[in-house]
């Protein structure tokens, strides 16, 4: 069995026997990465302190093919982003963001932009940035990564396109834009003012560096919040569990 190194966030861990954990992480290389740590909870110098969820590691491990659970190696710290257990706000964000994560990209599927973008949201969520504005940004690349982006080009219903003036609609079930004459302000589609559409428009491209220095104003986090929780929750298909903390 070849070993794989791989950089890798800790996504989950559960308690296994009398002295394993089992490991769900999402790594660089390899995408969603489900392991056994032997020994792991008692002291083991192979995963000193490493094996805590929304961990930065260095991650060592086997697969073999007929296999569901990798053999974890060994794991080294490199950030454990000990930001995040700072409030219960900022910890239900991050849980909020590895849920998402679990269900967008499953076992094996490797994906570097959203490696790099989990990186990103767990590093500005431990460092105190807004946990609101972060979740935004991250919710707007991870569903454009994953190939639900929205359209905001034009409204779904009419097709005429929207020129960046005067107020919209979003339809979580077209993952677009309505005009205002194609539709009713509700809370199943809330509306949305240019400022909002425009910033969503920038969060969405993958040309944007992932940044926490991005200004939003408070009228376009209150929007954007609820739209993205209604586009998330239609397109991934159930209410997630932590939804309801954040
Ligand atoms: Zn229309």
């Amino acid at each position: 069995m070849e070993s794989k190194k791989s950089e890798a966030i800790i996504l989950r861990t559960r308690d296994f026997g009398e002295s394993d954990l089992i490991v769900t992480a999402f790594s660089n290389h390899y995408g969603n990465i489900k392991g056994i740590a032997k020994g792991a909870r008692r002291s083991s110098k192979r995963f000193v302190n490493s094996l805590n969820i929304f961990s930065l590691v260095n991650l060592a491990f086997k697969e073999k093919s007929n296999r569901e659970l990798a053999w974890i190696d060994s794991c080294d710290l490199v950030d454990g982003y000990p930001g995040i257990r700072s409030s219960y706000t900022v910890l239900s964000n991050a849980s909020y963001i590895v849920e998402i994560t679990e269900i967008l990209f499953p076992a094996n599927i490797q994906n570097i932009e959203l490696f790099n973008l989990l990186k990103f949201a767990l590093g500005a969520l431990s460092d105190k940035q807004d946990p609101e504005k972060i979740l935004i940004i991250f919710q707007a690349q991870a569903m454009r990564i994953g190939g639900f982006g929205i359209n905001l080009s034009k409204c779904s219903i009419c097709g005429r396109s929207y020129k960046g003036k005067g107020r919209a609609l979003f339809d979580p079930s077209a993952g677009s834009l309505t005009c205002m004459s194609c539709g009713k302000e509700t809370s199943l589609m809330p509306g949305l003012n240019p400022d909002s559409v425009h910033f969503l428009e920038m969060i969405q491209s993958p040309e944007i560096p992932l940044t926490d220095k991005l200004n939003l104003k408070e009228d376009v986090i209150v929007e954007l919040k609820e739209a993205l929780r209604l586009h998330v929750e239609h397109h991934l298909g159930r209410r997630l569990k932590s939804s309801k903390y954040v």
